[in-house]
């Protein structure tokens, strides 16, 4: 699972679509760390064991 998460950079909605479906414009792919599946899997990594 990689590079399956894409975004409208018109509505910031997050999708799995190569279109939006609000918009209708094409969706890219946020790149930037902040919202990498690595850091998100790190995180309830985390989460998990603290509880
Ligand atoms: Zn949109």
């Amino acid at each position: 699972m990689k590079d399956l998460i894409k975004r409208c950079p018109n509505c910031k909605e997050y999708t799995l679509k190569q279109l939006c479906k609000k918009c209708g414009v094409s969706t890219i792919s946020p790149h930037p760390a902040k919202f990498s599946l690595q850091d998100r899997y790190v995180r309830y990594k985390f989460l998990k064991e603290k509880t």
